[in-house]
């Protein structure tokens, strides 16, 4: 562990982060890419390609990588597990197995120095995105994931993770031609990352916290849409295990309609409830904002003002010696 130093000239006992800029290079390249849009011009086709492939592939991440790879709040065939993981790689956020040991690496140690990505400890742009380029988050730590390193079709997934991308980008090609590939898939694929990420450092920072969790996870009403139930993050913190986010009827959850209609179809099964006693609990708050942890209220408030004026520089260490 190494001390730091942020922009106020306070040493910290954060890790020093080192992100590998060349890795960054074909994030960057599908963000130029989406702009290709304006060469090719966007058809209705394309546009309806776009939109509909943003929520079935945040489906993709939110049911397959979160609330089954990562958290296992419900069971499957092998088959079906086999098509989750192939359908949340088309997001291009990487294999299953990497995304669910980094994210419960997260629960564990969630806006504590130790966390993969939280904005308390590192600010706004290290939570969003950068923390995907640092050196010590390239492996995926089976450690985390006995349960799902054992089959060696997702380990082959996981290796060859950009398979999925590169296979539904090619079949848009040939199927809606270049406005479909440009705008259908590359404009999707970039929003669909940013709404993703969004839960890793907006919803740390924005909406209402309804339990007293040991991290600052929120609500956030927005966050809910763009991600397909994903923005009742503080209840997800509360109680990670049950299938669904959203924990009352007025808290849409869109993922959890959907795996519930598969649960009819027979294709998933046990899913898990919210127990009467959390939602009691939930209730008894009467809409009351529980208090911030102790240990992260200064450094939250840090990243709201720092998100406000997006002028304090992320205490990070930058290298391109990447090995
Ligand atoms: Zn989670
Ligand atoms: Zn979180």
């Amino acid at each position: 562990m190494e001390a730091v130093s942020d922009a106020a000239g306070t040493a910290s006992a954060t890790p020093a982060r080192k992100i590998g800029w060349a890795g960054m290079a074909p994030f960057i390249l599908i963000h130029l890419l989406a702009l290709g849009a304006f060469w090719t011009g966007v058809t209705a086709e394309a546009a309806i390609c776009c939109v509909a492939l943003y929520f079935i592939r945040m489906f993709g991440v939110t049911g397959a990588y979160h609330r089954y790879f990562s958290h296992r709040t419900y069971r499957t065939s092998r088959v079906f597990q086999f098509f989750l993981a192939f359908l949340a790689q088309t997001s291009a956020q990487r294999g299953a197995l990497w995304w669910a040991s980094h994210h419960r690496h997260h629960h564990r140690y969630s806006d504590q120095p130790e966390d993969t990505h939280s904005v308390a400890q590192d600010g706004f742009w290290y939570s969003h995105v950068l923390w995907i380029f640092e050196d010590r988050n390239q492996k995926t730590e089976l450690k985390y994931i006995p349960d799902l390193a054992r089959f060696p079709e997702l380990r082959f997934l996981d290796k060859y993770y950009l398979l999925p991308p590169i296979m539904l980008g090619t079949a848009i090609f040939f199927w809606l031609g270049a406005s479909g590939l440009f705008f259908g898939f590359f404009v999707s694929t970039v929003l669909l990352w940013h709404g993703t990420f969004t839960i890793n450092s907006l919803s740390h920072v924005f909406g209402k916290r309804r339990f007293a969790t040991t991290d600052n996870s929120r609500n956030n009403w927005l966050l809910a849409i763009i991600t397909m139930g994903e923005g009742w993050h503080n209840n997800h913190h509360h109680y990670c295990v049950s299938t669904r986010q959203g924990f009352y009827w007025y808290e849409y959850d869109f993922t959890y309609y959907i795996l519930k209609v598969l649960s009819w179809m027979g294709l998933v099964w046990k899913l898990q409830p919210v127990p009467a006693k959390v939602l009691e609990e939930g209730r008894a708050r009467g809409g009351q904002s529980a208090p911030l942890p102790a240990l992260n209220l200064r450094s939250t408030l840090e990243a709201a003002s720092e998100m406000a004026s997006l002028q304090r520089p992320v205490p990070v260490r930058i290298s391109s010696d990447r090995a």
